[in-house]
């Protein structure tokens, strides 16, 4: 089944709303097994509002509109719908009672308007408002249902739980959508798309998404189906063909940000991790630190921003800082393996770079950064020059480093199974 959603309000047609309540109502449709195809903003004008629900119907099956339903001259859904449906409308005495009731409640007085919102179309069911005065419809014509919501998040959410959702699994008839994410590090999206397209166009019954997010590329592997063990089967076989082509650069299959995979690896090899970050100014330590129980590997981190303490601080030789430069390979490995040495962990990362957008030099331009990481035995460095912005680098650089740390782990021997199994 598919559905379309329709954001009602004038003010989200200018820059300061955003219409939210169509995004948790896809997340809210999707688990029900309902596709969304079309989403409609649209202002508080009669024949707009019409034109928008006539459209949406010709369409198809499920409509669901929030916002408009309030007690003031500019909510109009109500009276569009009805008029677009010919049904009268009339004002129901027991939605009069509640709301009456409910000013009473907060002890204010009702005033004349909002007897409006007691108006429902005839034929109309009425959905309760526990948490607002304006109440829900649900309207059913030539084979189509019409679902009409409140237009605060709060009021929208509590009503749909407790008297939506219900009705709409049993419209939607044992279909489901299945999900799959992979998250992949270290290469371009047209490269991504490039190797994995012979096996995703295979696959007509799957939808797949490639999206770019700072730092990484996400895969979405999406199937409706009637039938979940079939299409899990699918979803698991293009899983593993895109694994086996990417290789490591898949850093997930299920979703997970990076420093959530960095933690788990760190977790398993009982591993301690310590940060010496420059042009990150403590981000790695920041991302680290995001995952509750960090303390179990992040010993702590130093945000050693000038030379002179990229040397107090981290033991950086000054002559390597003065030979080589501040941002260098040699000086992100002194941090790492100053940082391991001053704190006991089991791995040190340090980064240096040009975050920009001033400071760089033809032979070190805007973006180039050197990310290293150290353990006992020795280090490992990587240049990356990223494009874009200084946010944009931070960022990257920050992601560039936690690959560092988890490509680490694929080298490392597999902890040994605790005594207890
Ligand atoms: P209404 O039901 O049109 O009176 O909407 C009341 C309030 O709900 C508006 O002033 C907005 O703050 C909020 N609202 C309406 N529509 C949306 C939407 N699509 N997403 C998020 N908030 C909304
Ligand atoms: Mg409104």
């Amino acid at each position: 089944m598919k559905a379309e959603i329709i954001a009602v309000g004038s003010e989200l047609l200018t820059p300061d709303r955003v219409d939210t309540n169509s995004l948790f109502l896809t997340a809210e449709l999707n688990r029900l097994g309902i596709e969304v195809t079309r989403k409609t903003v649209v202002g508080d004008d009669l024949g707009d509002l019409r034109n928008a629900f006539d459209q949406a119907m010709q369409r198809v099956e499920l409509v669901i509109a929030s916002g408009g339903l309030g007690p003031t001259e500019d909510d109009r859904t109500r009276e569009a719908v009805a008029d677009l449906l010919g049904r009268k409308l009339a004002r129901d005495p027991a939605v009069m009672a509640k709301i009456e009731a409910r000013f009473r409640q907060i002890g204010r007085t009702m005033s004349e308007v909002n007897a409006r919102q007691a108006m429902v179309p005839e034929g109309a069911d009425v959905l309760n408002n526990d948490r607002g005065t304006a109440p829900g419809l649900w309207l059913e014509s030539r084979g189509r249902v019409v679902v009409l919501l409140p237009g605060p998040p709060h009021e929208l959410k509590a009503m749909f739980g407790a008297q939506v959702e219900h009705r709409i699994a049993k419209l939607s008839s044992g279909v489901r959508l299945l999900a799959r994410e992979l998250r992949v590090a270290g290469m371009g999206e047209s490269d991504v798309d490039q190797r994995i397209a012979p096996i995703y166009t295979r696959h007509s019954n799957v939808q797949t998404t490639i999206l770019t997010a700072p730092g990484e590329i996400q895969v979405h592997l999406r199937a409706w189906t009637t039938d979940a063990p079939a299409a899990e089967a699918v979803l698991q076989q293009i899983q593993e063909s895109i694994v086996l082509t990417l290789g490591e650069a898949v850093f997930t299959t299920r979703g997970e940000s990076m420093e959530e995979v960095v933690a788990r690896e760190l977790t398993m090899h009982q591993a301690t991790i310590a940060t010496a970050e420059s042009c990150t100014g403590g981000l790695l330590a920041e991302r680290l630190t995001r995952i509750s129980g960090s303390s179990a590997y992040f010993l702590g981190g130093v945000v050693s921003y000038s030379n002179t303490l990229k040397s107090a601080w981290v033991d950086v030789p000054a002559e390597i800082i003065d030979t080589r430069g501040a941002v260098s390979a040699e000086v992100a490995v002194a941090l790492a393996d100053g940082i391991r040495r001053r704190t006991g962990a089991t791995l040190g990362v340090g980064i240096t770079g040009v975050a920009g957008p001033t400071g760089g030099t033809p032979e070190k331009p805007v973006g180039t950064v050197h990310v290293a990481i150290a353990d006992a035995s020795g280090s490992k460095e990587r240049m990356v020059r990223y494009p874009g912005e200084r946010d944009r680098i931070r960022w990257q650089a920050s992601q560039t480093a936690l690959d560092l740390v988890r490509r680490y782990f694929l080298y490392a021997a597999q902890p040994k199974p605790s005594a207890k199994g």
